[in-house]
């Protein structure tokens, strides 16, 4: 679990760090509004940690509304000295998920980040995806069919991934460059009909029914039905 600390108290960052770490979670500390906004927006979180009052004026929730403007959801708990209720209330207003006030106890900040990170979980998605028998664990990247395991390089599970998670619709050659490849444009080349081939004979061939159906002309369905 990677944690984005943004807190100005350099003791208090330190006292959260270790403590953080000592409950197995990976923290990055960033002192001041600017580069916490820009770590939070640049790389992928599992939870933040935000100080409301952070140095040259900055408030911390005006990073979580920027962050829900971009359609960012890493959940947000929100640290402040700033402990009455109305103050509260626009906290969790202004999109962070939990608020907590100093001082605080360890334990109740370890306690409320594991429920925080239980409800993200919950409505992310499970880690488990199925598709008849076949079963792909998200979490321990490891792809089985029919109760076999399924050698995949690293492309390849983030293909058949996407495949399952768009299973019954058509995906386009272009949406697999854009979602797969993250090539915006068209290279020209046959890279996804060798990619296709080769997950095709790794998760179709021997097992019925054939789940990686080719729409001619257009691109692809992942699913039962044809
Ligand atoms: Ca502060």
């Amino acid at each position: 679990m990677r944690i984005l600390l943004i807190e100005d108290e350099i003791d208090m960052a330190r006292y959260l760090s270790a403590g953080l770490q000592e409950a197995g979670y990976q923290v990055t500390h960033c002192a001041d509004a600017q580069s916490g906004l820009r770590l939070a927006q640049e790389q992928a979180w599992d939870l933040l940690i935000v100080d409301r009052m952070l140095p040259d004026e900055q408030e911390g929730l005006t990073i979580i509304k920027t962050l829900r403007q971009a359609h960012i959801a890493t959940p947000v708990l929100v640290l402040s000295a700033l402990a009455s209720l109305d103050e509260r209330v626009r906290g969790l207003r202004e999109g962070a998920d939990d608020y907590l006030t100093k001082p605080f106890a360890l334990p109740e900040l370890l306690a409320r980040l594991e429920a925080l990170s239980r409800r993200a979980g919950v409505q992310e998605y499970s880690p488990l995806l199925n598709v008849a028998d076949l079963t792909l664990d998200t979490r321990n990247r490891k792809a089985e069919r029919a109760g076999t395991l399924i050698n995949l390089q690293p492309r390849e599970f983030r293909l058949l991934e996407y495949l399952i998670r768009t299973q019954g619709q058509v995906v386009t050659r272009s949406m697999l460059l854009k979602d797969v490849w993250d090539i915006h444009f068209d290279p020209g080349t046959n890279v996804i009909d060798v990619q296709i081939s080769r997950l095709r004979n790794k998760v179709d061939k021997g097992y019925h029914p054939p789940l990686l159906h080719t729409i001619r002309g257009i691109g692809y369905r992942f699913g039962i039905h044809e």
